[in-house]
């Protein structure tokens, strides 16, 4: 039976992600980051079990990380922040772009780390981190300059993961959901969250060392950096 851990799993991709990993029978961690918004994801996804923790809060990271006692064969870091409304290189505000590596780039990474002992446990552990085509470095857009900073650099995190974890089997890998309609995609945005779950989670359960350290998008299909 396979375990999986997604984050930000009350709304958005992340909810779909694990209503998706639900309906294939796994046992399923969904964080988010308050007792009120557990509460009510748990009510939607039934037999979810719920974590409670700001991605930014490393002691409520480390507090539900002992929640989980047996292992985790999957974590799904997915939570993420577009960025504060000023955010161009000539007019930056410097705290929401802070804020946004916080939440976009380090706590990725505090979450794999925190729960790498469960990971370990699983002898099928395995990291996928929902990065963004935003973070291309094949062409200069400009626009949401915080949030492509930080999911390039989250990229570049991962990748170092990636080879660090490689000698204990652990595949990292990154992946770029498209555009989706969800609070952050907007309207507009060509992709359905569901249709994009079914696909990051194939990818997450079929990630093994040859993987390690690259960019899928949804699909499946190795991307450019
Ligand atoms: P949403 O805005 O719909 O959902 C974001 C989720 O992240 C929410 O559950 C939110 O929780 C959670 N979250 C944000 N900050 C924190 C925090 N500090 N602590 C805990 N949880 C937090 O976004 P999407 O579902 O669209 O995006 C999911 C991921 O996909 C993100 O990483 C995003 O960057 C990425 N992505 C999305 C694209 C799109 O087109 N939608 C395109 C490319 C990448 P809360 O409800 O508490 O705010």
């Amino acid at each position: 039976m396979t375990t999986i851990l997604i984050t930000g799993a009350n709304r958005g991709i992340g909810f779909e992600l694990a209503r998706a990993a639900l309906e294939k029978g796994w046992t399923v961690y969904g964080s988010a980051r308050t007792q009120g918004k557990a509460h009510d994801m748990a009510a939607s996804l039934p037999g979810l079990k719920a974590l409670v923790f700001d991605v930014c809060n490393r002691a409520e990271i480390a507090e539900g990380s002992r929640r989980v006692d047996g292992p985790l064969d999957i974590l799904i870091n997915n939570a993420g922040i577009i960025g504060p409304d000023r955010q161009s290189t000539l007019d930056m505000d410097f705290d929401g772009f802070a804020e946004t590596l916080a939440v976009n780039t380090l706590a990725p990474l505090a979450i794999a780390q925190a729960f790498l002992p469960a990971l370990r446990r699983a002898r099928t552990g395995r990291i996928l981190t929902v990065s963004s085509q935003m973070s291309w470095m094949g062409y200069g857009a400009s626009d949401r300059i915080a949030y492509r900073a930080s999911k390039a650099a989250v990229n570049k995190v991962m990748q170092g993961l990636a080879t660090d974890l490689q000698a204990d089997g652990i595949p990292v890998a990154l992946i770029d959901p498209g555009w989706v309609r969800t609070d952050m995609g907007g309207k507009a945005a060509d992709l359905e969250p569901a249709e994009v779950a079914r696909g990051i989670l194939k990818v997450a359960e079929n990630l093994s060392l040859t993987h390690t350290g690259k960019f899928f998008k949804w699909t499946g299909d190795e991307r450019a950096f």
